[in-house]
């Protein structure tokens, strides 16, 4: 009888947490991620490693910023040619990024020989900071989001891009740059599904909003169509269990 009673228990909670992502995302939009009151939108530039992170990773963000009328940039550091499939997939990104209302011209993707993607590959953090730091020149870059030291993964190139731009703002400390970075969590948390909800919301409500943020997904259904673009990439989609229902910065 007690093991009914838990498995019960367990699958209300499963069920309530759902209902929470998909019920719950008009409250959570009110929360005030990268906004300071102006009247016009930032310029955000979304720092990635290879063509579908956007959608596997970073589509609650801007799914956000979109709807809120922020300019957003995407500045992809490779055409993720480890499989010989590059051009293919920096069409995917294109196709991906105009779902996400992102347009074309928003959109760039570089083939240095030095930033391939691939396990093994060191990427120069000097070199990242670099073509970082062009772009903010080149847009008038405000803010700027990307991975953390870990990326979210463990991906040595995602791990490369979040300390390249580290390394960028350390650099220049003096820019009047805001820059968010998504949390990597640990395993447990990863694949524990949407419970794993209430904890990101307890996390949140002990930091100050200016340095923790739980963003939930305003708009899934997008999300998936995004990452439907990547259809070179499916395999891993299917293997996967990063569900871009939210994310903690
Ligand atoms: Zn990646």
């Amino acid at each position: 009888m007690a093991w009914l009673i838990i498995i019960i228990s367990l699958i209300v909670l499963w069920v309530a947490s759902l209902c929470k992502f998909f019920c719950g995302s008009f409250h959570d939009a009110k929360a005030a991620f990268l906004d300071d009151g102006r009247v016009f939108g930032r310029n955000v530039l979304l720092v990635i490693a290879h063509p579908d992170d956007e959608s596997m990773f970073f589509t609650p963000t801007i799914n956000y910023l979109t709807l809120r009328g922020h300019d957003l940039y995407i500045l992809c550091l490779s055409t993720g040619d480890a499989d010989g499939m590059g051009s293919i997939r920096k069409e995917e990104l294109f196709l991906a990024s105009a779902i996400l209302k992102i347009p074309h011209q928003q959109v760039k993707i570089l083939d240095h020989p030095d930033l391939q993607d691939g396990f093994g590959k060191v990427w120069d953090w000097n070199l990242i900071a670099g073509f970082v730091e062009d772009e903010i020149c080149a847009r008038a870059i405000d803010s700027i989001i990307t991975f953390d030291h870990y990326g979210v993964s463990g991906h040595c190139n995602h791990r490369d891009v979040g300390r390249g731009v580290q390394k960028l703002l350390h650099d220049f400390s003096e820019r009047p740059l805001e820059a968010w970075e998504l949390v990597s969590k640990s395993i447990f948390r990863k694949y524990s599904g949407p419970v794993d909800i209430w904890l990101s919301k307890l996390f949140a409500l002990f930091f100050d909003s200016r340095h923790l943020q739980c963003l939930l997904n305003e708009d899934p259904s997008k999300t998936y169509a995004a990452m439907a673009q990547h259809r070179s990439q499916w395999i891993w989609f299917v293997f996967s269990k990063t569900f871009n229902l939210y994310l903690d910065y």
